[in-house]
């Protein structure tokens, strides 16, 4: 599960980060969300 570092839109679950962004907001950074921590995952 990936969330949009701006605006928390939740992304598909299983896809690769890289040469995404948010459909709502255009943002190109997301957080991986994990049980425990989270990641910032920067698409290039
Ligand atoms: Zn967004």
């Amino acid at each position: 599960m990936y969330r949009c570092g701006r605006c928390g839109e939740k992304l598909a679950s299983e896809f690769s980060p890289i040469g995404i962004q948010c459909s709502k907001c255009g943002f190109k950074v997301f957080y991986k969300e994990r049980p425990n921590r989270k990641k910032v995952l920067k698409a290039v």
